[in-house]
Order: C-alpha cells, then structure tokens, then sequence
C-alpha cells in the first residue's frame, strides 16, 4: 500500500489543480458533462460544458472550430455553453477556447473536444424522377429558397429563451435517421440533416421548447414549415406541414402546437422532418433531450 505523507498528499493535490484547471460540474440529470479538461462526443451530439466564473463577467464565449458559443449563467459562480457537434465535422482532437471577458481582464481556459465517428447508416429512397432531376426553373427556386432558409438563422437572439427540458414535437416511428448517408434513385445525396418522424396527417406538432418563430415557409423541398429560434444561436425546424399555425415573430411555450403533420414538399408519406441547428451545427434532435439547463439571469 502506498503512504502519502502530508507534504507530498499537498503536492499530489496542487499537480491535480494544475493539470484540471476547470470544474466542471455534472448537471443533476445525467449530462454529458466532463469531470476535467477533455469532453468527448459523437458526430451530430450536443455538449454541455459549464465554466466556474467570479462576480459578474461582462461576456463568457467559447470558440471550436471557427463557431462562436455563447455562455449563460446557470447558478452562483457557474457559466454553460452548448456545444453542437456537426453531423460532418472532422473526427479527432479539437481545441474549445472559452474567454471569460470581466471588465478590467479576461480569462482564458483551454479544453480538448475528442470527437468521434458516428456509424450513419445508408439510406435507399425512391422519389418520383421531377423531384430528383431538377428542370432549371425549379433549380432556381431551390436556390432562392435555400438563401432564405440561410438567413434565418444569421441573426442570434442575444438570451436562451427555452426553459429547463426539451420535448419532441410528436411522438411516432423514426422513419428516417439524422444523419443517414442518402442515395436517392441511385444518386448520392446529402446527409439526412434532421430526424423524419412518421404520424398521421393532421397530427399536432408542438413547440420543441419556448422560442420566437423566425419563418414560416412554403418550399419546394420543406413544404410548409416552422423554423423556431429559442436564443443563443439554436433553432429548430419543422417541415412537411399540412398546415402552419403560428406567423412570423410570434413567441411559443414550450408544448404549444404551431403546425400540423402532412405530407407537403418533397415526401414520400405523411411525417415530420425535425431538425435543430446549433451555432451552426447540424445535430441530432434526439441529442437534445438529454439537456436541461435553465438561465439564472
Ligand atoms: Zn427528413
């Protein structure tokens, strides 16, 4: 057995401070939290890293992979940021940079980001030839639909608008997998961005959690859809619609219905495509669920 005695016990304690610089704190209701200076997480994952803090910073925000994430106080002395994982990011060791801006000095911390591979599977669909081959009318459609789609979600409201957990907008069978490599009549697609959710139409679909809702929409390949901005660069989508019962600016609790499920756009059968954005990240909806985490200021 080893004896410590005091001295080296003090020694061993302040090498253990110095190694782990940063206390993270596990969230009562299973987070992913770390307990050191290293989070790890699969492709399309959402992270929750807290950072201790004194007094009142003026700003805490933290850098990976040339995304901005904004810090939120969650209690006394503690900041949290989420951290989105893109569906596509590389990988490997990343570096998280967080700066804890006070107003005569900032304050560093630096932690490791080990991302891993998801094992995405492949998906085979079989769409009607028009909807795969665009005509150059179409094409052009597309385009301006997407630049809009790409403009909700430039401006970021500057305060997190949802409270404590998130919920799933409807319940039913997964039809299609966030992030499935698709090929569709045999042609390689994008990575399905968001989870397909098979229900009746006519099916409410409820608010994920409290938000303001940025654009309402008809496109070509959404349909009718809701795209919800809850605050801190995190949205979330809701495509396929039968119909849409919310307008544009208009604020949503959490649980209240703001559309219904249909088959609009380009579908095969009646179903909601859930997706959800984070600081520009595309992740897995279902990741959300495992966060909760409430504002304290
Ligand atoms: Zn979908």
């Amino acid at each position: 057995m080893t004896r410590l005695t005091s001295r080296s016990f003090l020694v061993f304690v302040i090498l253990i401070a110095s190694i782990f610089p940063l206390n993270f704190i596990p969230h009562p209701q299973d987070l992913p939290a770390a307990t050191h200076d290293q989070v790890s997480g699969k492709q399309g994952e959402v992270l929750v890293v807290t950072v201790p803090v004194q007094g009142d910073p003026d700003r805490v925000v933290g850098h990976l992979l040339n995304r901005e994430i904004v810090f939120f106080p969650v209690g006394e002395g503690v900041y949290a940021g989420l951290l989105g994982l893109d569906m596509q990011d590389k990988p490997g060791r990343h570096k998280l940079m967080i700066q804890v801006e006070y107003p005569d000095r900032k304050e560093r911390h630096r932690i490791t980001v080990l991302l891993m591979k998801e094992d995405f599977r492949v998906q085979h669909l079989k769409l009607p030839k028009k909807m795969v081959d665009l005509d150059s009318k179409t094409l052009a459609r597309v385009r301006k639909e997407s630049k809009l789609l790409h403009h909700a979600f430039e401006s970021v409201l500057p305060e997190p608008l949802w409270k404590s957990q998130f919920i799933e907008p409807v319940q039913g069978r997964v039809s299609g997998r966030f992030g499935s490599r698709r090929v569709i009549n045999g042609q390689h697609k994008r990575p399905h961005s968001g989870e397909d959710i098979a229900a009746p139409k006519g099916t409410p679909v409820v608010a994920m959690n409290t938000g303001m809702v940025r654009l309402t929409m008809d496109h070509f390949f959404t349909g009718k859809g809701v795209i919800l901005d809850h605050g801190l660069g995190l949205f979330s989508m809701y495509f396929h619609l039968s119909a849409v019962d919310v307008t544009q600016g208009q604020l949503v609790e959490k649980g209240q219905p703001i559309g219904k499920v249909g088959a609009t756009g380009r579908a095969t059968g009646p179903h909601l495509h859930w997706g959800v954005r984070l600081n520009g990240s595309r992740i897995d909806p279902y990741s959300l669920l495992k966060v909760s985490l409430d504002s304290t200021s």
